[in-house]
């Protein structure tokens, strides 16, 4: 597991009302993840979908074009939150990561899942419908936020309301501490 990951603190950090935002961030903050892992442009276009329904993201290829779509399911967002929104891009770009060196195949190979680990620090093959959710509660030392995630988090959180308000800023106090009365242990 990646624990103290200072680009994803810090996107997450960034990413406010993560089923609301416009294609145009969707598209940055993909870019933003394939450009961090591979040192390389990630070439396509990013969708919200409203019909996707057993899956939380998709990616297609258009062969002439040479570059991909990647949907992804608007109401799975809303559910699971920014974390599962970066872990779920993750997995597409491992495909589309493959996929660039000819090493498509369909479905999940054991290349696929050490590419998704090695290079893009995630372990996400699944998405999460099957799952009990919402099971960690975080909160913000400074404004009292509340942050609700279906994944433990191995790495400091923050506020995103606190460091928007302080230009960016990722100081201590804004950092979400769990609830522990809230906290499940998993099954
Ligand atoms: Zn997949
Ligand atoms: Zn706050």
């Amino acid at each position: 597991m990646s624990h103290q990951e200072p680009f994803i603190e810090k996107l997450c950090a960034e990413i406010t009302n993560e089923d609301l935002l416009e294609e145009t961030e969707l598209y940055r903050i993909t870019s933003q993840i394939y450009c961090h892992y591979t040192r390389e442009s990630f070439l396509g276009d990013v969708k919200w979908s409203n019909r996707l329904k057993t899956s939380g993201a998709n990616i297609r290829y258009n062969r002439e074009k040479e570059n991909a779509r990647i949907q992804i399911n608007r109401a799975y967002v809303k559910k699971f939150g920014k974390e599962e929104l970066i872990e779920i891009l993750k997995h597409e770009l491992t495909h589309y990561y493959l996929y660039k060196r000819k090493k498509w195949k369909h479905g999940h190979s054991s290349e696929f899942v050490k590419t998704l680990k090695d290079i893009f620090k995630s372990n996400c093959i699944e998405a999460k419908y099957n799952e009990e959710i919402y099971r960690y509660h975080y909160y913000c030392q400074s404004c009292g936020s509340v942050y609700k995630s279906t994944r433990k988090i191995h790495r400091r959180i923050f506020c995103s309301k606190c460091v928007k308000k302080d230009r960016g800023q990722l100081k201590d106090t804004y950092q979400m501490k769990i609830r522990d009365s809230n906290t499940i242990s998993p099954k």
